[in-house]
């Protein structure tokens, strides 16, 4: 009886432990047990912490985006507005708290300032990306520390990226779809027709198709309205074939009936923006806002930035299996790639170490070779040297001989004066002595 009991409940948390879909027995409650209350948590929960909404905007200055941002959250975000002077293209980042009810709303818009103002738009795409990357960077470093605070994290990855078209009634651009391709892999872009109202309605048409069939041609994934879910699967199906949407924006209102309404008023007559015969700016708000916020943030986690973050794990060097297919776990990689750091840092010590020995011995012979040309040049100097002393001796010998030889000169020459003097005067004497005898004296 206790053994039939014990194998029971041993089957039960056989039951537990298996996962969904592989024998889960579905098991009937007699009673109200209560976590039919769990979405209400969440929601609570959610409510309490608020959400995250961030908005690129990409297009050329003066096509409306900031317009644009006004219009759809119905407020004046302050900023400057962008000259066309811009050397670069650079990303304005501003963060807003919005508050709808009891829903807090930290909303990020950020708008690129000075996109497609530049004589070589080659690079226009790079700040934009580099931007993108660098807020997944900065998510993934959050989630690779040891104490993470994911919860309290402000999350500044796009969720939404407007791309705004200029209302040529031609085709696109090749910076606009060059930006695309660059971009599509890494963030959901809507892209939409921005001052819709510069476009006939037939050209508007025709418009939509040629830029629908050039993204289609050009491989560039735009983001589509989730199908998925029963609850707006209809609505998003819809919506998905109006793309891409023709927008108006105007924060001026004007009264037309007896109603205020958001307009933009020319002599000719006036464009309401909120009116679905005039311009798609309903749709675009019903499904960037109302329907689809919480899929396009779901997206952005769940898509880029999942492949973000495999890419850059790859590239350090992580995997989920070995070579044999088997499961690598975090500590044998690590380990993995410990060793193959360790492995490059002795080759390189190696190398290192190599390379000084063969320069201490280049050096050594350079060395010894100017040893030995100074040793040449001594030599020669002390022959030189002993040449020319040897030389002078000879020199100094010859003088010193004339030296000698005209000093013997002088004495003779001397010796011969003094005999002759006193030969002379032994004369004088005997001329004086006969001058007396003469009587002269
Ligand atoms: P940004 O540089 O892209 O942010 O463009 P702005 O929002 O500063 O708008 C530039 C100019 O275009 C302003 O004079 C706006 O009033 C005007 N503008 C904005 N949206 C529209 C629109 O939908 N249609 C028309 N015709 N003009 C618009």
């Amino acid at each position: 009886m206790e053994a039939e009991a014990n194998s029971g409940s041993l089957e039960d948390s056989w039951a537990f432990i298996q996962r969904p879909g592989e024998g889960c027995r579905t098991v009937p409650l007699a009673g109200h047990v209560g976590f039919d209350s769990l979405p209400d948590q969440l929601v609570n929960k959610s409510v309490s912490q608020g959400f995250c909404f961030n908005i690129l905007c990409v297009g050329e200055t003066g096509l409306g985006k900031s317009t644009l941002m006004d219009t759809l959250f119905n407020t004046k975000f302050e900023g400057e507005p962008a000259t066309h002077t811009q050397p670069g293209v650079q990303l304005r980042s501003n963060t807003y708290d919005l508050q709808e009810s009891n829903v807090g709303l930290k909303l990020t818009i950020v708008s690129t300032v000075g996109f497609g103002d530049q004589i070589n738009k080659e690079d226009s795409y790079k700040p934009i990306v580099e931007f993108i990357d660098a807020q997944f960077e900065a998510y993934l470093q959050e989630e690779l520390k040891i104490r993470r605070v994911l919860h309290a994290y402000h999350d500044s990855r796009i969720h939404a990226c407007l791309y705004f078209i200029a209302p040529t009634g031609h085709s696109l651009k090749s910076l606009d779809l060059v930006t695309m391709k660059k971009l599509d892999s890494k963030v959901n872009i809507i892209p939409i027709i921005a001052k819709s109202d510069a476009i006939s309605k037939s050209e508007l048409t025709k418009f939509k198709i040629k830029i629908t069939s050039e993204l289609v041609s050009n491989g560039v994934q735009i983001y589509q309205f989730p199908t998925d879910d029963e609850s707006v699967a209809e609505i998003n199906g819809t919506m998905n074939a109006h793309l891409p949407f023709a927008v108006i924006g105007s924060t001026e209102e004007l009264k037309i009936g007896n109603k205020m309404m958001k307009a933009r008023q020319y002599p000719w007559g006036t464009v309401q923006v909120e009116n679905e015969a005039h311009c798609d700016f309903v749709k675009l708000r019903e499904m960037l806002i109302r329907v689809n916020m919480e899929d396009l943030r779901e997206q952005t986690h769940s898509r880029h930035y999942e492949l973000y973050r495999r890419c850059k794990l790859e590239e350090m060097g992580f995997q989920d299996t070995d070579p044999d297919s088997k499961p690598f776990s975090l500590q044998e990689t690590y380990e993995a790639k410990r060793n193959e750091f360790l492995g490059e840092l002795q080759k390189k010590e190696e190398e290192m170490r190599q390379m000084f020995v063969q320069r201490v011995k280049e050096k050594e012979a350079e060395l010894k070779e100017a040893e030995k040309e100074l040793h040449e040049k001594f030599d020669r100097l002390k022959k030189l040297h002993q040449d020319e002393k040897k030389k002078l001796e000879d020199k100094k010998k010859s003088l010193d001989d004339e030296v000698n030889a005209f000093k013997q000169r002088k004495t003779a020459a001397e010796l011969l004066q003094s005999q002759s003097s006193q030969a002379g005067g032994s004369q004088t004497l005997k001329r004086d002595k006969e001058k007396k005898n003469l009587g002269f004296l």
